[in-house]
Parts: structure tokens; C-alpha cells; sequence
């Protein structure tokens, strides 16, 4: 049995997400305690229940402590069960992150799964589906399992209503190298708007190009969907290299100025595109349990988060795999799996 504070390091959800995928890998069980403890609200919001939830159904799991609000769960976990599952967040709470609990067990099963999860697929502090589509897959697709992902519906905060729809092949994992991200490739820029005036849209679009301001003039481009998706508003800022696709995002909140999250979004992309490193600010932490799987593998990365941090930390605890992390040129280091 493992016991985590859950206050450590980023102190967020994260650290529940992975110590469910990690028990279902390794049969461990686990408690937590002072759950989300670094949050302004600590304990479990209905996002953080639907993905244990989740991992529960897929993995026959059984878990005390599990209800909205509560600072301290135990997960035992049974055998992980590939299948057809249907799993719904009820608020904009973030698909990606159920899909984050439940996506690496699935991928090791012995037979194919079909996923789908309604929620927020849009929504601040999380990946947004195209994030998991064109930049983290790609990556995941090349160690071995084939991973499909559909957008069926969009879901923005606070209504939610989003649904994406996900296969997974399984495979064994083999450790890749993603240390060049290789030449560059098209770049665009993406507002969306969906019930919101299209005002927004052309403001961030217009901030955007003010960092980005080597981009053509025709990668910056509006998406305008049916108001009954909104209301809602995502900007998607993607810069495809031969090796990777990155992608920075901001979401439209009542109370942020559109050309604030904008300029942050074209910031964090611009920083990323002078790193010469892979793996931007958020990709990082999402691979590190695939490759600690893998047993090997090394990618090059951006200022190491605390999300990093704490996920590699866990990950330690669990299977015993660490990572060595080595400063490289300004901007830029290299994570490899430590053998
Ligand atoms: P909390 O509400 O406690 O902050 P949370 O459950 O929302 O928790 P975090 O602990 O903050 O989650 O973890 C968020 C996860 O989403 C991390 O894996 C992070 O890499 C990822 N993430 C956050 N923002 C983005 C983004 N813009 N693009 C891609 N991934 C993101």
C-alpha cells in the first residue's frame, strides 16, 4: 500500500490521475490524503470523481472516500478490463483528463477499447482535444499502440455538453528518442468561437500575430461554430514540425481579456519554438509515464514543471524507474529515462 500526500509538489489533480493509472498498472494500492492541498479549494471536484470513476469501471477497482469534496480516497485496484465504456463528467469538467486516468492501463490491455467521454473538451487548465489529437498521439502512436481520436461535439466552460470519441489498439511499449523535432512545417492559429461575438475572435487573433509576428497572414483564421456548442471561445495557436506538433491554447472566461490569454498563449508558443526543444511546457509531464513503461526513451523539453516534477516523482514510487534530467542549451534540457 502507497501512501501520498496529495499536497506535494504541484498539489493539483494530476497526482490523482496518475496514482490511479499507476495502482492499475502495478496492482498496487494506494491512499491519499489532503487531496488537491496545494488548491485555492482542496478535495475532489465532480472532474477529479468522474476520472477515479472512470478508473474504477475500467480496472474493477474499488475505492473508498470517492464523493465530490472529499480531501482523502483509498483505490485497490483488479484487473484492467479493455472494452466499450461510456463515461460522462456532467459539467465542463475536461474529457482529457478522464481520457489522461484511464488511456495508458487501456493501451497495455490485452484487446481494444472504444472510449466515450462527454464533458468539457475545451477548458482552462486542461488539454483541450486537439491538443491530444495532433500533439500528444502522434507521439504515444509512435511507441506502439495505435490510439485514434474523434471530436464529436464541442464543450466549453461552464456548460460543458462536449464529447469525443476514442479507439485504442493496444501494443507493448518501446522507448523512442524525440530529441529533434525536426524542420518546421505549417503554422496556424485558431479562434473559436461558438455563441460569442466574433469580435473576440478578430482581438485574439490580432494580439497573437503582434508575438507571432514572423507568421503568414493567412495562418491566422476564425472558426465559427453553431451558437448551440456555446457559448464558448479557445484560441489554438499549432506549429507542426517534421517530429512534432505543438499546440498552445487559451480559453475565453468571463473577466479575461481576450487579448490577454491571446498574448500569454502566443508567449508560451514563442518560447517553445526558441527552445529548440520537442516537448513544449505540457506535453512534458504527459510522457514521462509512457516512457518510465517503456523502460527507456528520451525527449528534449522546455523549463522543467512542476507538473513534471510531481508526476516523475510518483512514478518513482510506483515502478522504481526514475529520470535523469540534464540542462542542454539555453531554455532547453533533456529528460531521459534513468536505467
Ligand atoms: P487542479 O484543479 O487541482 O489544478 P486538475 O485536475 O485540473 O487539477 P492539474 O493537476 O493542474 O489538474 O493537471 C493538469 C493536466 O493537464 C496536466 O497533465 C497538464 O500537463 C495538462 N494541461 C494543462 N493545461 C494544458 C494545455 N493548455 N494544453 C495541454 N495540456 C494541458
Amino acid at each position: 500500500m502507497i501512501t501520498i500526500d496529495g499536497s506535494e509538489g504541484e498539489g493539483g489533480g494530476q497526482v490523482l490521475r496518475y496514482a490511479c493509472a499507476l495502482s492499475l498498472l502495478t496492482g498496487e494500492p494506494f491512499t491519499i490524503e489532503n487531496i488537491r492541498g496545494g488548491r485555492e479549494k482542496p478535495g475532489l471536484m465532480r472532474q477529479h470523481v468522474t476520472a477515479i470513476e472512470a478508473a474504477c469501471v475500467i480496472g474493477n477497482a474499488e475505492c473508498s472516500g470517492l464523493a465530490v469534496s472529499s480531501t482523502s480516497i483509498s483505490f485497490r485496484p483488479g484487473a484492467v478490463t479493455p472494452g466499450d465504456y461510456h463515461f460522462a463528467v456532467g459539467t465542463a469538467g475536461s474529457t482529457g483528463l478522464v481520457l489522461q486516468t484511464i488511456m495508458v492501463p487501456l493501451m497495455l490491455a490485452n484487446a481494444p477499447s472504444h472510449l466515450v467521454i462527454e464533458g468539457g473538451t475545451h477548458a482552462l487548465a486542461a488539454p483541450p482535444f486537439d491538443f491530444i489529437e495532433r500533439t500528444l498521439l502522434p507521439v504515444i502512436n509512435r511507441m506502439g499502440p495505435t490510439i485514434t481520436a474523434k471530436l464529436v461535439r464541442y464543450g466549453f466552460f461552464p456548460r460543458g455538453g462536449g464529447r469525443i470519441e476514442i479507439d485504442i489498439e493496444p501494443a507493448p511499449l518501446r522507448a523512442i528518442t524525440c530529441v529533434e523535432r525536426g524542420a518546421a512545417g505549417p503554422a496556424q492559429v485558431t479562434a473559436i468561437v461558438a455563441g460569442i461575438p466574433f469580435d473576440v475572435a478578430d482581438r485574439e487573433l490580432k494580439a497573437a500575430q503582434k508575438v507571432l509576428a514572423e507568421w503568414p497572414e493567412e495562418a491566422f483564421v476564425v472558426r465559427q461554430l453553431p451558437a448551440d456548442q456555446g457559448p464558448g471561445n479557445a484560441l489554438l495557436i499549432e506549429a507542426d514540425f517534421e517530429h512534432v506538433t505543438e499546440l498552445m491554447s487559451g480559453f475565453g472566461k468571463l473577466g479575461v481579456l481576450a487579448e490577454r490569454l491571446a498574448t500569454t498563449a502566443a508567449k508560451r508558443m514563442s518560447g517553445y519554438i526558441a527552445s529548440g526543444a520537442f516537448a513544449g511546457p505540457y506535453l512534458q509531464d504527459q510522457l514521462l509515464l509512457p516512457m518510465a513503461l517503456a523502460r527507456g526513451g528520451a525527449f528534449t523539453t522546455v523549463k522543467i514543471s512542476e507538473h513534471t516534477r510531481t508526476a516523475a516523482s510518483l512514478i518513482e514510487r510506483f515502478l522504481g524507474v526514475g529520470f535523469r534530467v540534464t540542462e542542454r542549451e539555453e531554455g532547453a534540457n533533456l529528460v531521459e529515462v534513468a536505467r
